[in-house]
């Protein structure tokens, strides 16, 4: 197996990898590549390609112009996620830290057996994780007369991209009372009643989920496919690894920033994770627990890999970061107002926000705004947005063929 030819992390491993690899293994599992997998590999394999065009900046008085390509914004295509995880992370910490209040940290996890039950059944029982990790906390604080601000993360892979489908979350230490007068601070939220309630939810989604028509059993547990023998099944499971870790409350908005980084808007495996591959089998870097959790070399086939992978593109229509109580989108502005009066608040628009994130760090690592013409120091205009025609006629990224070609074009 060839090493990787670029290890410094521009080379965008997997999009080389589904360019290359997957037509073979679309053609050896055509049942498996269903719609929003196929999508989310042909919006990958042409991020930034002139395949999806781009926009023409130009200062036309003095011939200068900067085209920026489109990117396709998928969580998992390495290139767009540091951004986007970038944009996300500034948004989300500008909520989080607009309370004056410490948060702390939460895990829920289910037994592996529920895991895999999960996988199978992802529409009727993923919904139902969130809901179940929001609502044991929001019953549990409810009946304390307050009511707390939280952000969930939910995540299914580990680190040999199996399934293991757990949620983070960041909840505030105490919320605002039911009668919305004064904040109640909070500093113990206390994991044996929070998790008999987080089961108890959890079951409920699934005795609901095992009467649908389309719910699915895995072949391992095919002998617990009668209701009957199905709740015999959950009772086995009730006492099992269930795990639920609550921190310490978290004091500074640094440690905040660190924890959402690592477990935010990440693609299932890094580009840096990745030793080599060729079109047979993959090498990529993971923690052993056998060897004090140091990171080493796994060996995997490619088919399997792409399996495993193509299992953790999240369903279309399911959103993977949620915001409840205080921070939830429907009541979030009016709790705000509320709260402005009792604990401070910050807000405003900072000047920052109207600025792309490209746009900013360009500045910061090369110390120029690519954007301003070089003579006259004026900010470009938009010129014109270029489709695949254009940029594949004229040549990605060179200006002043693509100016030729407009104007050839608007002569014509
Ligand atoms: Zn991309
Ligand atoms: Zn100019």
């Amino acid at each position: 197996m060839e090493p990787c030819a670029d290890t410094k992390g521009s080379f965008n491993k997997l999009k080389f990898i589904f360019n290359n690899y997957f037509k073979a293994y679309a053609l050896k599992h055509p049942t498996r590549v269903i719609g929003h997998i196929r999508d989310t590999v042909n919006k990958i394999s042409f991020c930034r390609t002139e395949i999806r065009g781009g926009k023409l900046f130009a200062c036309l008085k003095h011939k200068y112009g900067y085209i920026v390509p489109f990117s396709c914004g998928n969580r998992f295509c390495v290139t767009c996620s540091s951004s986007k995880t970038g944009v996300w992370i500034e948004k989300a910490i500008k909520t989080l830290t607009s309370l004056d209040t410490p948060y702390h940290f939460i895990t829920f996890t289910v037994p592996s057996a529920l895991s895999r039950i999960i996988q199978l059944n992802k529409g009727l029982l993923l919904s139902s994780f969130f809901k179940a990790s929001s609502g044991c906390l929001l019953y549990w604080s409810k009946r304390r007369g307050f009511l707390p601000g939280m952000i969930l993360i939910m995540q299914t892979s580990g680190d040999r991209l199996n399934y293991h489908v757990h949620i983070h979350l960041l909840i505030t230490s105490g919320g605002l009372s039911l009668r919305g007068d004064r904040w109640i601070k909070c500093f113990h939220y206390p994991p044996k009643p929070i998790l008999r309630s987080f089961k108890m939810l959890i079951y409920r989604a699934l005795r609901r989920a095992f009467d649908d028509q389309s719910f699915e059993m895995p072949p391992e547990y095919a002998a617990y496919s009668s209701k009957k023998s199905f709740n015999r099944f959950l009772d086995s499971l009730w006492n099992l690894s269930w795990n639920l870790d609550i921190s310490e409350s978290l004091k500074t908005t640094k440690e905040i920033l660190e924890y959402i980084a690592r477990y935010l808007k990440k693609p299932p495996i890094s580009n840096k994770r990745i030793i080599d591959f060729d079109d047979k089998f993959i090498r990529f870097r993971v923690k052993d627990r056998e060897k004090r959790w140091r990171k080493t070399p796994y060996l995997m086939a490619m088919d399997y890999f792409l399996m495993c992978l193509f299992e953790h593109i999240p369903l279309p229509s399911l959103r993977m970061i949620r915001w409840y109580g205080l921070f939830s989108n429907r009541n979030k502005k009016q709790y705000m107002e509320v709260l402005q009066r009792l604990i401070p608040v910050m807000g405003g628009e900072s000047d920052n926000d109207s600025i792309p994130l490209w746009r900013r760090r360009c500045k910061d690592i090369y110390g120029v705004d690519p954007l301003i013409c070089p003579v006259c120091k004026k900010e470009m205009k938009l010129v014109a947005i270029l489709n695949y025609m254009t940029m594949s006629e004229s040549g990605l990224y060179s200006f002043e063929k693509v100016l030729l070609h407009l104007q050839l074009k608007s002569v014509n």
